[in-house]
């Protein structure tokens, strides 16, 4: 480090600052299969199977604020967060390591309803808490979770293996964290500015559920094995679906046009977002949290999607050279930019 040189993080921003650090490492193992770049690290397992390991961190004020999030449901959604990029890689989660930083601000009581939350969603996705750590920190609350998974070799499922014409499809709907964060964040502050003043949260159950009890996409990839289908790539979504089929996009070196009247919004998301002021497309292409899939499919594959009521078709892939487009009601084409979550931006 030269002493007159400083640089911004938020310069490289969130992904540039990952591969700048990591620009000069090179894997030495032959069981390192893939390691950075996907949604979870890929190693030789056996002659049939690679190992999945994925790791997310998530910091008390960054991630979460206990004023609205229950511990209980922080505990669930950790796992869950967790879990969803071993599911983006069509594997099945088996197990997780739980390592935290905690101040003595934190009573016992409120751990074990944290813990009460993990153990709720290793009982969902079946999947066992294996070890971890524990530390003490000066104010926050901070907690790693590592979740390991295997996968078929002839069934994993990357990044990077999208083709032009290949379709888009998202699962669920968008944009329904987003808006309950924003209804969370605004109830916040006037309990901040009247305490006397109780929270009205009637009539946003389901984005708040979204935000504060996300479920992986589990199902979708019992579905998907039902239904013999095998996405040419895929990942979650954790940071707004523009942001992640950029992602898909760079990884295959493909373009995409996704088509504003396809994506996929509950109404309870729209009409919050209309009061918010803010354009429902916005909060689906950019709001982040959904943990939904987002995954393309071959052409061929259109009858076993189509109509399934827990996936949209919203674009295909094109050629790199026609760009990254989504394509307005009225036909235009609107470039597409990631504007969702970045950790330093
Ligand atoms: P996701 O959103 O799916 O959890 P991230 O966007 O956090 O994935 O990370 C993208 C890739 O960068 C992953 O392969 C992850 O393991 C890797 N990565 C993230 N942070 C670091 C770091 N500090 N050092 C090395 N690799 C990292
Ligand atoms: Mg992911």
């Amino acid at each position: 480090m030269s002493e007159d040189k400083r640089t911004e993080l938020s310069k490289l921003g969130e992904f540039g600052t990952i591969s700048h650090l990591t620009k000069n490492f090179t894997n030495r193992q032959d069981s390192t299969i893939f390691g950075i770049g996907d949604d979870a690290a890929v190693i030789e397992r056996n002659e049939e199977e690679f190992t999945l390991i994925s790791t997310d961190l998530l910091m008390e004020g960054i991630h979460f604020n206990l004023m609205y999030m229950p511990f209980k449901h922080l505990g669930y959604k950790a796992v869950a967060v967790n879990v969803s990029d071993i599911l983006a890689m069509n594997g099945t989660p088996e197990q997780i390591t739980v390592s935290m930083a905690v101040s003595n601000r934190f009573p016992l009581e409120a751990l074990e309803e944290l813990y009460e939350g993990i153990r709720l969603a290793c009982q969902t996705y079946h999947v066992d808490l294996i070890g971890g750590d524990t530390a003490s920190s000066p104010s926050g609350l901070n907690l790693s979770i590592t979740a390991i998974g295997r996968v078929k070799k002839t069934q994993i499922v990357y990044r990077s293996g999208a083709q032009p014409n290949d379709l888009v499809v998202v699962t669920g709907d968008l944009g329904g964290a987003y808006m309950g964060l924003q209804v969370l964040e605004r109830e916040r502050s006037v309990f901040e500015a009247n305490p006397a003043i109780q929270p009205d949260l009637d009539g946003f159950d389901y984005i708040i559920q979204r935000q504060l009890k996300p479920e992986a996409r589990q199902d979708v990839i019992g579905f998907l094995r039902e239904l013999d289908v095998l996405p040419t790539s895929m990942m979650d979504i954790s940071d707004g679906l523009a942001s992640e089929v950029l992602h898909l996009c760079k990884s295959s070196n493909t373009g995409v046009r996704l088509y504003n009247n396809k994506l996929p919004i509950d109404t309870q998301t729209s009409t919050t977002a209309i009061d918010f002021n803010l354009d429902p497309v916005t909060c689906v292409l950019n709001g982040g949290e959904d943990y939904e899939l987002v995954f393309t499919v071959s052409p061929s594959d259109f009858d076993k999607i189509k109509g399934n009521p827990h996936m949209s078709i919203v674009g295909y892939m094109t050629d790199i050279s026609e760009g990254h487009y989504l394509v307005d009601t009225n036909d235009s084409l609107v470039p597409l930019r990631a504007q969702g979550w970045d950790a330093f931006q």
